[in-house]
């Protein structure tokens, strides 16, 4: 089981620190759940501090790029990463897909090198509303999984992108069938991402093949991010 909190473009450096010294020590209490915050990159140095060397909780960034070092102004890479201390990234999550021109085959390379340089990744995959509508949920998964590149540090996170940020939760049994078709392609574990909330984690986390989730909104307030973290260890339990 794996909760990951993303932080999109919230919590400066001196925010995220407050956070992570208030979280540092939740592992103690969630037995059976990996957790993870993803700050921007700018916050990662400060959430590394405040969780001190001894935290279970791990620090991912939100992206990763395919190089090395470069001219590729903006972006940051999979050594700079791991310099910090940094022991994974998202890749693909549909907020770069949708605004800032990532498809299918830059998540691809993202990965691959993330992968390659030691990173574990988060590999984002999800329809939205209109592909649903379509009916092309199942042909959109098998083509984002499809470019994912096969290895045991990769995880899947199923998020539909009309569920995003918008409360709109998938229902369990929606979240279940597009985790199950997931994994009838990549036996990988799978999260669910989508307005994952303390009311309705336990549901969701308790479908057999939801592995655990990443979530948004949610994350950035300590209280509500504990009580996910706290249903994924009940889950786990059962
Ligand atoms: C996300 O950013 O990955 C996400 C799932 O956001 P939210 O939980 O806010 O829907």
């Amino acid at each position: 089981m794996l909760v990951a909190g993303n932080w999109k473009m919230f919590k400066g450096a001196h925010e995220a620190r407050n956070f992570a010294t208030r979280v540092r020590h939740l592992p103690e209490r969630t037995a059976g759940v990996e957790i993870v915050v993803c700050p921007p990159f700018v916050s990662l140095q400060a959430t590394l501090e405040g969780l001190g060397g001894a935290s279970l909780v791990r620090v991912y960034a939100q992206n990763v790029h395919w190089d090395l070092d470069g001219a590729f102004t903006g972006e940051v890479s999979a050594p700079m990463l791991l310099e910090l201390g940094v022991t994974g990234a998202l890749v693909g999550h549909s907020e770069r897909r949708q605004h800032f021109g990532e498809s299918d085959e830059t998540v691809r390379m993202r990965a691959e090198a993330a992968l390659e340089a030691g990173l574990s990744v988060i590999a984002c995959v999800g329809e939205t509303e209109a592909e649903r509508e379509a009916e092309e949920t199942e042909s959109v998964l098998a083509r984002q999984v499809g470019v994912l590149p096969r290895h045991d540090r990769l995880v899947i996170a199923y998020e539909p992108v009309w569920a995003i940020g918008t409360g709109r939760t998938a229902t369990p049994e929606t979240a279940q069938e597009a985790h199950a078709f997931i994994r009838s392609l990549y036996d990988a574990p799978v999260l669910y991402g989508g307005s994952v909330k303390p009311e309705n984690a336990l549901v969701l986390l308790g479908q057999p093949d939801v592995d655990g989730a990443l979530v948004g909104g949610a994350s950035l307030d300590p209280v509500s991010f504990e009580a996910i973290c706290l249903a994924g260890a009940e889950a786990a339990r059962a």
